[in-house]
């Protein structure tokens, strides 16, 4: 059986290996982060929830995957002669996956796969499942924690 290193069935989600979530106020408020002159915060995306503009997740919580790597390849995505752009090696995404954060309250209650619901306006964002969620590219995430790209606005930072 495949669960996620970080869950444990007999004393829950340890949410200390949580990421932050990215809303809320961080210790770079604190005065004394810059001792190292790394004042170039990482440039990059961040996800906002589409309805209400929350952000949900930074470039950085994204958990990349090697596209088409799965155990089997569904044929669904590969229909040919629909578009006639259709390039034949490129196969989309259309989630992004992120590590567990700690807006994320379903999954700190301890359940081992939901949906998961941005905490400002309950709108349905992805979901997650600490057995692995298989991508529309055909790779396999373990453990998944996924947003739909068309849910999310990706902006940068
Ligand atoms: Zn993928
Ligand atoms: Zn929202």
């Amino acid at each position: 059986m495949m669960i996620g290193d970080s869950y444990n069935r007999r004393e829950g989600i340890d949410t200390s290996k949580f990421g932050v979530d990215p809303s809320l106020p961080t210790e770079e408020a604190s005065p004394d982060v810059d001792i190292s002159g790394n004042s170039e915060r990482v440039s990059g995306r961040a996800y906002r929830c589409k309805k209400c503009q929350r952000v949900v997740a930074l470039q950085e919580n994204i958990v990349d995957h090697v596209p088409g790597e799965g155990e089997t390849s569904f044929g669904w995505h590969k229909r040919k002669g629909d578009n006639p752009f259709n390039k034949c090696d490129e196969v989309e995404c259309t989630s992004i996956f992120v590590e567990p954060l700690r807006w994320m309250t379903t999954v700190e209650e301890g359940a081992l796969e939901g949906k998961l619901s941005c905490v400002h306006c309950e709108a349905c964002l992805g979901y997650f499942n600490w057995s692995g969620i298989q991508c529309s590219c055909g790779g396999w995430i373990t453990p998944a924690f996924q947003l739909h790209k068309r849910l999310v606005d990706i902006s940068t930072v």
